[in-house]
């Protein structure tokens, strides 16, 4: 039997793990080490850890974990959670079992993007999501912004703090006369011929070409993806979806079924950074410490 299982590796679930073992808390952290920003060189704006690269991030977290005995964790997928009595049967894809008296679901979401040809090629070299996490490298460089138009037109007001220098895709959907009355208010440049090809060297932008012919240099710039939950554990469980996406819960993480939290993106999709996914990793811990106490569950000895 362990206190908690916590389901997903990113931060939220590490920095759960990290509170949850100093804890005294019997905790296992399974992992499918498959995370959102895997496929960027550097991750920003984590104080003390600005430009780390995503795997060493990880790394780190788990080197601090050999320090308190009562962390463990396993490289698996969970695939099926059960309500039991004492808590909850949580099975693995490996075919690992074993029971647990709290779930922390970590499990972070997955992007989908507007069917730009090879954005794959850039994506996460000089196409990114958040200005925030990537913007000051794109300083004042000509950017690309592809997306849905009502987004896309939010995000280039925001993004003229780092270029003045902006061109919207939209990839053939048309503009409403509303939005043509909003672009005409600023500077902004707007193509609508669907894009051929994204064209650049080692996943860095160096031109977009249009159907129509037209080729537009850019040095890199933004997509904005949909974000969907990676796993359906919670909402076979009966927790409902939120607005934003992420799953129906408290601000620590408790849902509706006693003993199962959410935590990260999986909770919250929106802000998404790693220093907010970590924070919210360390409320739920401290939840399910406290459930755990009510519960009249002390910590084990080491
Ligand atoms: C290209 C890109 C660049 C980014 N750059 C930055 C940046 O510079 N700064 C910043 O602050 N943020 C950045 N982000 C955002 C950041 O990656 C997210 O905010 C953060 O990763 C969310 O953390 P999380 O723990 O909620 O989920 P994730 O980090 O997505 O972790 C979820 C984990 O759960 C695992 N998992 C899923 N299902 C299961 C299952 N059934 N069983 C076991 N494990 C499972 C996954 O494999 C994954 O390892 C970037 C995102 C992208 C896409």
């Amino acid at each position: 039997m362990k206190d908690c299982t916590i389901v997903g590796g990113g931060p939220a679930g590490l920095n759960a793990a990290l509170v949850l073992g100093r804890a005294r808390r019997r905790v296992i952290l399974v992992d499918s080490n498959n995370a959102r920003n895997k496929v960027t060189f550097a991750s920003h704006g984590f104080l003390t850890r600005d430009g780390v690269k995503p795997a060493e991030l990880r790394e780190l977290a788990h080197q601090e974990f050999t320090r308190y005995p009562m962390i463990e964790t396993l490289e698996d997928k969970v695939v099926e959670i059960a309500k039991v009595d004492e808590g909850f049967l949580i099975k693995t894809q490996r075919g690992q079992q074993w029971k647990s008296r709290k779930v922390i679901l970590a499990t972070g979401v997955y992007e989908k993007f507007p069917n730009i040809p090879n954005l794959s090629d850039f994506y996460g070299n000089s196409i990114f999501n958040c200005p925030y996490c990537d913007g000051w490298e794109l300083r004042d460089k000509p950017l690309a912004l592809f997306g849905i138009v009502d987004y896309t037109l939010h995000m280039s007001k925001v993004l003229l703090n780092w270029s003045k220098d902006i061109v919207i895709f939209t990839n053939g959907q048309k503009l409403t006369k509303s939005q043509v009355k909003q672009i005409e208010k600023t500077e902004l440049r707007v193509e609508t011929s669907p894009v051929h090809l994204l064209i650049g060297k080692k996943g860095m932008l160096e031109k977009v070409e249009l159907v129509n012919g037209t080729v537009i240099e850019r040095a890199g710039g933004f997509a904005t993806p949909e974000l969907f939950q990676t796993t359906k554990l919670g909402t076979l469980l009966g927790i409902k979806l939120n607005d934003t996406g992420g799953h129906h819960s408290d601000e620590v993480g408790n849902t509706k079924i006693t003993g199962f939290f959410v935590a990260g993106e999986a909770s919250n999709v929106y802000p998404s950074q790693l220093i907010i996914a970590a924070a919210s990793g360390v409320k739920t811990a401290m939840a399910v410490n406290v459930e755990l106490t009510h519960d009249g569950i002390l910590g084990s000895e080491d």
